[in-house]
C-alpha cells in the first residue's frame, strides 16, 4: 500500500493563452475544410500533435512541403518576417498564430533597432521564439547563462529586453549587470506574466506538499525553470513528459500529499491523468480505490471549467471539398 492520499495540481496551469489560441486557430481551419499545417509542432506534447493529426492537420519543417493553396499556421512564438513574405509568394494561406504578447516584443524590438539603441536579448539562442525575434533586430546580442554575460561590450545607448518565458529573476539580474556597461540604459521588461503568473502559483503549491510532480517537455526551459523553484521552497520535485513517465511507486515513498504543475504547453488534461497515475501507483488503498474521482476534483479544484486553458473542444473536419 502506498502512502499517497490527496494529489493537489497547481491553479492557473494548462496551456497560456498564445498556445491555446494558435491550436485553436489551426483546429478551427481544418474544421473549414482547409488543409492545414502548422510550421514547426505547435507545442511538443504528444497527445495534441496526434488529436491534430486526427482532424487532418500536419506539422512540417518548412514551407516547402506546403503546396500553394493550403492553410499554413505560424505558431506562438512567432516567426521571421521573411517567413511570412516566403509564404504569401508561395500562395499559402497565411494563418498567424504568433501571440499577442510576442507580437508586442516584436514591436518593441523594431523601435529599439529605429531608435539606435544596442540591444541585449536576454534568451536561449536556437529557441524559435528568439530565431523569430532576430527577424527584427539582427545586430542583437543574444545572451542566456551568466557565464555568457561577460562578452556584452561596454556602450553608449544600450536596450535589454528578453524572450517571453525567462525567468524575471534572471532579467532582473542581468538588469543590475548591465547598469555598469552602458550611459545610458533602456529596459524594456517582455517576461510573459502567464509565466510570471505559473512561476507564483507553482511556488504556493510545493510550498504546501512533500512532493512535485512537474509535467511538461523534456527541453522545454519553462517547465525545468518550474523543477527548479519548487526545489528551492526545499520540496523535492520529479519531472516527467506525460502520466507514462511515472513507474516507480518508490519515488513517492513517504510522501502524503503530492503537488502536480505544468509548463505552458502541457494541457491541463495531462495533469489530471498524471494526478490519476500517482494515486494508482502510490495512493493509500482509498485513494487508489477512488482514482479518478480524486483526480477530476483536483483538476476541479485547480479551475473552474470557464477558467481552464484548455483548447477547443474536439471538432469533427468538413471534408476538403466539401460543402
Ligand atoms: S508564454 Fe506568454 S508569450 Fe509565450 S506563447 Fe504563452 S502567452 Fe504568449
Amino acid at each position: 500500500m502506498g502512502s499517497v492520499h490527496e494529489v493537489r495540481i497547481a491553479k492557473r496551469t494548462g496551456f497560456c493563452y498564445g498556445v491555446r489560441e494558435a491550436i485553436d486557430k489551426a483546429k478551427e481551419s481544418a474544421a473549414a475544410g482547409q488543409l492545414t499545417h502548422t510550421l514547426g509542432q505547435v507545442v511538443h506534447n504528444e497527445g495534441v500533435i496526434r488529436d491534430l493529426q486526427n482532424i487532418g492537420v500536419r506539422s512540417v519543417d518548412t514551407l516547402d512541403d506546403v503546396d500553394h493553396g493550403a492553410a499554413v499556421v505560424i505558431r506562438a512564438h512567432g516567426v521571421k518576417p521573411e517567413v511570412f513574405e516566403r509564404a504569401e509568394r508561395r500562395g499559402l494561406d497565411v494563418i498567424d498564430g504568433t501571440c499577442t504578447w510576442v507580437i508586442q516584443e516584436q514591436r518593441q524590438l523594431e523601435e529599439l533597432v529605429e531608435d539606435g539603441y544596442t540591444i541585449v536579448l536576454l534568451g536561449t539562442p536556437r529557441h524559435p521564439e528568439v530565431v523569430g525575434l532576430l527577424g527584427f533586430a539582427p545586430d542583437a546580442i543574444v545572451v542566456d547563462e551568466e557565464t555568457d554575460w561577460d562578452r556584452i561590450p561596454r556602450r553608449k545607448r544600450m536596450a535589454l529586453i528578453t524572450q517571453s518565458t525567462q525567468p524575471p529573476w534572471k532579467f532582473e539580474k542581468l538588469a543590475a549587470f548591465l547598469v555598469s556597461r552602458a550611459h545610458e540604459l533602456k529596459i524594456v521588461n517582455t517576461v510573459c506574466p502567464v509565466t510570471i503568473k505559473r512561476q507564483e502559483d507553482t511556488l504556493e503549491t510545493a510550498r504546501e506538499v512533500d512532493l512535485m510532480v512537474v509535467v511538461g517537455g523534456r527541453h522545454s526551459a519553462n517547465t525545468k525553470e518550474l523543477t527548479r523553484l519548487c526545489q528551492i521552497t526545499g520540496t523535492r520535485a520529479v519531472q516527467v513528459e506525460n502520466a507514462r513517465d511515472l513507474d516507480e511507486a518508490g519515488v513517492f515513498e513517504g510522501a502524503s500529499v503530492v503537488g502536480v504543475t505544468g509548463g505552458t504547453s502541457t494541457p491541463i488534461e495531462d495533469l489530471r491523468d498524471v494526478a490519476e497515475r500517482i494515486l494508482r501507483l502510490a495512493g493509500t488503498d482509498e485513494a487508489m480505490a477512488h482514482a479518478p474521482e480524486l483526480a477530476r476534483s483536483a483538476l476541479d479544484a485547480a479551475a473552474h471549467p470557464a477558467g481552464r486553458t484548455t483548447s477547443l473542444p474536439t471538432i469533427t473536419p468538413t471534408p476538403v471539398g466539401a460543402g
